[in-house]
């Protein structure tokens, strides 16, 4: 996403919430989302039960930039607690991502905060709220219990020393994203214009991660280091990017791109970043569906899922600006595709090919 729409918005201060009060409303939040669930259910013939993988989102770089935010508050985020619940989260990955405006250390120790920022605002007030690291973690998840997982969009903070990238391994972020849009020590993004792919050590820190068996996260990477990192490792996703030849924007991946991931059984995080999904505007969910559609064709049906981009966005489709949208996109998926496909998008793809 292109980060400069959110810079500037440091100026919400939500009311400081009591403890008390608080737990009153996550309280009231689970039983109105349970009573919603309920009667879509008896009357509506709805998707109880459909769980949801959301592969990115920049909901940390919020919390990191505005201090005085809850993540209880759906007013000033897009994925938030009550969002969550309400709409059948099972996991949502959380990107550390460290703006372009923050430089030298002053990175590292950013995506630290933003890992501290994590656990103490998303993980510890919420009991049903659990960090996870596996797939047995997230298997094991109760019925009512939200996993959350860290990622890493960009290797900026890293800088030149792969001791710091193993250090936010250690912290828990189980997908990488080597760069941004633009270049680091490691490789080139997207609008880097040379267009150069990884360098020696960027090649060391994709080895790293295959050897630690967590993803290298393709999206915003050029086309040259994408078929470095498709050399590479088989652990490979592109967690928030949709098809070029449906809408050519450079974030998009074209067809020799989709079909290699195909190939690998690797997984596409389908985006709601409306000009990734379409050239005109107004987005409509109905883009969404011919996104799936064309990657579906070559054989990948099982190789969808979403990575929503909630919180890196300003602009959003109409009728999915924020996690509660979940619900619309799920009922028009049913009306395209089968239960056991809809029920793969939404979460068992994801969560089948993990690989750790
Ligand atoms: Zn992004």
């Amino acid at each position: 996403m292109f980060r400069n729409e959110i810079i500037g918005k440091g100026n919400l201060a939500p009311v400081e919430e009591t403890r008390f009060f608080h737990g009153l409303k996550n309280l009231i939040v689970n039983y109105t989302s349970k009573l919603k669930r309920f009667f879509r259910n008896c009357f509506l013939g709805g998707h109880v039960g459909m769980k949801v993988f959301d592969a990115h989102c920049d909901a940390l770089l919020k919390l990191w930039r505005n201090p005085e935010l809850t993540f209880q508050s759906s007013h000033h985020l897009q994925v938030s607690y009550q969002g969550l619940k309400a709409a059948g989260a099972k996991v949502q990955c959380f990107a550390v991502f460290v703006p372009d405006d923050i430089v030298g250390d002053a990175r590292f120790q950013a995506a630290l905060d933003m890992i501290d920022l994590f656990y103490e605002k998303v993980v510890k007030p919420y009991p049903d709220i659990k960090s996870v690291r596996t797939r047995e973690e997230i298997e094991g998840l109760e019925e009512d219990e939200i996993g959350v997982m860290l990622t890493l969009e960009g290797c900026g903070p890293v800088a030149n020393d792969l001791t710091r990238l193993q250090t936010l391994l250690r912290l828990g972020v189980r997908s990488v994203g080597l760069t941004w849009n633009y270049a680091n020590d490691l490789a080139d993004g997207v609008l880097e214009e040379r267009q150069a792919g990884l360098s020696n050590l960027g090649v060391e820190a994709v080895k790293m991660l295959d050897a630690e068996k967590v993803w290298t996260d393709v999206s915003h990477l050029t086309e040259s280091g994408f078929w470095e990192v498709m050399e590479l490792t088989n652990r490979v996703i592109a967690s928030h990017s949709n098809v070029k030849v449906l809408c050519d924007h450079p974030r998009n991946l074209n067809d020799r791109q989709i079909q290699a991931l195909i190939k690998k059984d690797a997984m596409m995080g389908i985006t709601f970043v409306p000009y990734f999904l379409s050239e005109r505007s107004p987005v409509h969910i109905k883009e969404i569906i011919k996104h799936i559609d064309y990657v579906a064709s070559f054989g990948g049906v099982r190789n969808i899922g979403f990575g929503s981009d909630f919180d890196g966005i300003s602009e959003t489709v109409k009728g999915l600006d924020s996690f509660f949208g979940y619900d619309k996109l799920i009922n028009e998926l049913q009306k395209h595709f089968s239960e056991d496909e809809v029920r793969g998008f939404c979460f068992e793809n994801f969560v089948e090919r993990i690989t750790f």
